[in-house]
């Protein structure tokens, strides 16, 4: 099906308009208190939230895949992104967080390879309780994960991905397209077998992101 009202925005558009969101839902406005980082446990190498489900935009997942390409071996990053997805295919939620798979783009440091391309909702995870709890519910490195394990989040950068989202939705909208909302690594493996899968998508074939993996 094509809607001769859609725009053919490309690739550098799509970064553009995930970029844009992103520093404007999460803009640290120049009154606002400094976060108490006594409080907050999240630090480089803790990465428990990076091995649960990223929901994303298609802008997100373009922005993330172009800032990857430039930090890691095209080949490795596609049997990265190819193992991550083929590992969690079909997983529900409390499956998923026993598979314990990491998230493709984590390094084995536990850092984030495209920090400053993340996906909105990897921005907005959080923790105000003790690293442990995270890594309890998680299961790294413990056999199973422990359900009684509690986390405690600050929600505001929950609302503000949330704003980022909306925000890329509507610029879509504008451009005559629709936003499906997708799992950062299987998106990314479509994105990698199949790269032009945004311009099907584009002329209104949005199930060419489900059929593709
Ligand atoms: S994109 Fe980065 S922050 Fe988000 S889950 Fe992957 S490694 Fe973690």
């Amino acid at each position: 099906m094509t809607d001769t009202k859609v725009r053919q925005l490309n690739d550098a558009e799509l970064v553009a308009i995930a970029s844009s969101a992103l520093a404007t839902a999460f803009v640290q406005p120049a009154d606002a208190p400094m976060p108490d980082s006594e409080v907050l446990p999240c630090t480089l190498g803790c990465s428990s939230c990076c091995y649960l489900p990223v929901n994303v935009t298609v802008p997100e997942v373009v922005h993330a895949l172009s800032a990857a390409r430039t930090v890691l071996d095209i080949v490795v990053l596609g049997e990265r992104i190819s193992a991550a997805s083929a590992q969690t295919r079909g997983l529900d939620g409390s499956d998923r967080l026993r598979a314990r798979v990491a998230c493709p783009l984590l390094d084995n440091q536990g850092a984030c390879t495209i920090y400053n391309a993340r996906p909105a909702y990897c921005r907005a995870y959080n923790a105000r309780s003790s690293r442990d709890a995270c890594d309890r519910l998680i299961g790294l490195g413990r056999g199973l994960a422990d359900p009684t394990a509690v986390i405690v989040a600050d929600p505001a950068p929950f609302d503000a991905a949330f704003a980022a989202q909306l925000c890329i939705d509507r610029d879509l909208e504008h451009a005559g397209a629709q936003s499906p909302h997708l799992d950062l690594s299987h998106a990314l493996a479509v994105l990698i077998a199949k790269p032009l899968t945004y311009i099907e998508w584009l002329q209104g074939d949005v199930d060419a992101w489900v059929r593709s993996r």
